[in-house]
């Protein structure tokens, strides 16, 4: 028999990795969603997604990765002994917050015992304290706080997500890796257009992968490409559909940086309300 766990929040008992469509709060995807297993796989189902629940139920359940898939899974087995009492998602995170935000949040990619653990994006880790306690004090979260799923959090008029969808070994996914996972992101923030009006990049890899991506979507960026730093601020444009989108850069609310004070609170709270601004 499968042993299962009981989820911190509703006390429903899971198996770990979570399987798709068992009642894991926030879980879009269903037994039957359609499994994306290659790059050409990828591409596909981003491109045929309609909205934001059959992109991020689609996204939930992709396998394209073999590294990363068998890497997830086994920290969903193996577990921090901290968490050890509770099931780990171990699947790709999908984008989390409202359906029509006007301000977008664009990481990195999930922990493996935050995001990974949690199946909600930057939530249960440090990284992710921090980031939810700035958006609270902008007016863009209703908690200070995202600590799992069904913990009554809420963005306003905010959406988050990860440039790569599944938490890779030392934080850091190869080329190829962040390559596949694209067509996700495109997908998403293509959907996501029509209200979107800031950007808010945390790290150079976030700002890179969004800068390729809205461009990919008809904004002008120009060339060279903007080179990242805390604070940056460009403005695009899309002629096409007379909109503008204002891109932030921010230093990445990790450990390594909020540790050794190259990003401070009012660092952080200074580019989150630029970007509520913005919008
Ligand atoms: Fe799929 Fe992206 Fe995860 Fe690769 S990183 S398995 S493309 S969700």
């Amino acid at each position: 028999m499968t042993e299962e766990w009981p989820h911190p929040v509703t006390a429903d008992r899971f198996p770990s990795p979570v399987p798709p469509g068992t009642g894991w709060p926030e879980d879009l995807a269903r037994p039957s969603t359609p499994t994306a297993r290659s790059a050409d796989d990828v591409c596909q189902r981003a491109d045929e997604s309609r909205n934001l629940s059959e992109l991020s139920a689609q996204v939930s359940v992709c396998r394209a990765c073999g590294r990363l898939v068998a890497w997830r899974e086994r920290v969903a087995h193996d577990k921090r002994r901290s968490f050890a009492a509770e099931p780990y998602w171990g699947r790709p995170v999908p984008g989390w917050g409202s359906d029509t935000p006007a301000v977008v949040i664009v990481g990195l990619a999930p922990a493996a015992h935050g995001g990974n653990r949690t199946g909600r994006i930057f939530t249960g880790d440090r990284s992710g304290d921090w980031l939810f306690a700035a958006l609270h004090r902008a007016g863009l979260a209703t908690l200070g706080t995202s600590v799992h799923a069904a913990d009554g959090q809420r963005l306003i008029r905010t959406r988050m997500v990860a440039a790569v969808r599944c938490a890779p070994p030392d934080n850091r996914a190869t080329p190829d890796e962040r390559r596949t996972c694209a067509p996700w992101l495109s997908a998403e923030l293509a959907l996501v257009a029509s209200t979107m009006r800031s950007v808010v990049c945390l790290g150079s890899f976030a700002w890179d992968a969004t800068l390729r991506t809205v461009g990919g979507l008809g904004y002008l960026v120009p060339r060279p490409r903007p080179r990242f730093g805390h604070a940056t601020r460009v403005d695009l444009s899309d002629q096409a559909y007379e909109r503008s989108l204002a891109v932030f850069g921010s230093y990445h609310p990790s450990q390594q940086n909020t540790f050794t004070g190259k990003l401070t609170e009012e660092m952080l709270d200074a580019v989150i309300v630029a970007a509520r601004d913005a919008a």
